[in-house]
């Protein structure tokens, strides 16, 4: 790398120093959800004006091909037209209504035929809500106070749910801070992938555990694919222990196909939480059912669950146009997972021609690898062995290379139909000279 390129990182960490040390006197941290702080990375990644098919471009209009995706949510591409428009006549209709309206019927209607499991959906508007609200009705329908969920999977950030969890919440060790005691004594965070120890806790604390909650496929500690027959492993163990099942599909729900991750393992749950990709970047979640489940959800039955902004339709227009243009393309899917083979191909040879042996691993659209030696890490203990400094380093030589990551080894990369081979193209050569410049000591890294 070149001296002139050491310079122009230093004016760029000097002037995306300024933009955040901005919003750090205005904005808590300078973030609204503190991953985006980059942590750990070792800096703020930079501040974002506007996003445009793959692309992301800075605050000073620097261009780079997004993997972020918004931790998910994008399937189409940025801006997308066909979204847009849609949000735009919504809103010229009524931007949030205050009742059940027509199209949020069939968009139920349409959720339910693409996960036939949600017999019965609610909308809410983000995912954390999702996963909170179908805990809380797993405890009405069975009775029972304890939830079973796994270490390094992340359903949100209520209360229950956000210690011993994947993603960046694991960024500080006092994640229990403002949590009381009750409810973590109410949860059991067991690890992932190992059916030995779930049916221990069920056996003995089975008849008290109103629901297991997983993510199918795990995005959130890196991902994580099941073991063969372990979905189907914890399917049973909860029938047999009267748990209810809940898949956390909000990353894989309308990424791996309209019909999730329960749709390709062959497993269905009792309840379902939908999200990000489904509203095509507007705030639009959903959980969804059994019938006689949901049917203890006010006014039916007696557990109140509710929201101002659940179902308006400015997000039920984003989520009609996210699913018409996906089921205008039958080979939608195809095209995405082929995206994802060659991005996963491309960083194999990168990571070999730098001499280094991570396992890279890809479902559909959804690419990872950790700085980690051995195979494949299964648990959120191997994925924190994890090298964070290399992948900060890694980090920030990508940035310099135009390619914006996630600023956290626990996060993944995704794709979507907007990312060209060209753009994957040039993704594999930026990692390999990055990689190359990380083996021989002369990338730009941040303190
Ligand atoms: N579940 C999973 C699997 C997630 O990845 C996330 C968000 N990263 C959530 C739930 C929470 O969704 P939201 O951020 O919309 O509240």
């Amino acid at each position: 790398m070149t001296q002139t390129t050491f310079s122009a990182t230093a004016t760029r960490v000097a002037s995306e120093a300024s933009d955040f040390a901005r919003a750090r006197r205005s904005m808590a941290g300078g973030v609204s959800s503190p991953v985006r702080a980059g942590t750990a990375v070792g800096g703020a990644p930079p501040v974002i004006a506007r996003a445009r098919g793959s692309r992301i471009f800075d605050a000073e209009d620097r261009e780079y091909i997004d993997y972020l995706c918004a931790y998910g949510p994008v399937l189409l591409g940025h801006a997308d037209e066909r979204i847009a428009a849609a949000v735009d006549r919504a809103c010229r209709q009524g931007a949030v209504l205050g009742g059940t309206h027509s199209e949020e019927i069939r968009l139920a209607e349409r959720l339910g035929e693409a996960m036939p499991s949600m017999q019965r959906v609610r909308f809410v508007s983000t995912g954390t809500e999702a996963c909170a609200s179908a805990v809380r009705v797993a405890r009405a329908f069975t009775g029972r106070p304890k939830i079973v969920r796994f270490a390094g999977n992340y359903h949100g950030h209520s209360d229950a749910m956000i210690f011993n969890a994947g993603a960046a919440s694991n960024s500080r060790a006092d994640a229990r801070a403002g949590i009381t005691q009750g409810v973590a004594g109410d949860v059991i965070a067991l690890p992932y992938d190992d059916l030995q120890t779930l049916g221990a806790a069920l056996s003995r604390e089975g008849d008290r555990v109103a629901a297991v909650i997983l993510e199918p496929v795990v995005g959130n500690m890196g991902l994580v694919l099941p073991s063969d027959g372990y979905l189907s492993g914890v399917r049973s163990l909860a029938t047999r222990h009267g748990a209810l099942l809940i898949f956390d599909e909000v990353i894989t729900g309308f990424r791996l196909g309209l019909g999730g991750a329960q749709e390709l393992f062959g497993v269905k749950p009792d309840v379902t939480c939908v999200g990000k990709v489904l509203g095509g970047g507007l705030p639009i979640a959903a959980f969804g059912g059994r019938a006689d489940v949901m049917a203890v959800l006010a006014p039916d039955g007696h557990v109140f669950q509710g929201g101002t902004f659940s179902g308006n339709p400015v997000c039920v227009a984003a989520a009609h146009a996210l699913l018409d243009a996906i089921e205008s393309d039958p080979l939608f899917y195809n095209r995405l997972s082929a995206k994802g083979s060659r991005l996963a191909r491309g960083a194999r040879h990168a990571l070999a021609d730098a001499g280094l042996d991570f396992p890279v691993v890809q479902l559909g659209s959804i690419v990872d690898f950790m700085f980690r030696h051995g195979g494949a890490h299964r648990t959120f203990d191997e994925a924190k062995q994890a090298d964070a400094r290399s992948y900060a380093r890694y980090y920030w030589a990508m940035l310099e290379r135009g390619v914006f990551l996630p600023p956290s080894q626990m996060e993944v990369m995704f794709l979507t139909a907007a990312h060209s081979d060209e753009d994957i193209d040039r993704t594999v050569d930026a990692m390999r000279n990055a990689l190359l410049a990380l083996a021989e000591g002369a990338d730009a890294s941040r303190p």
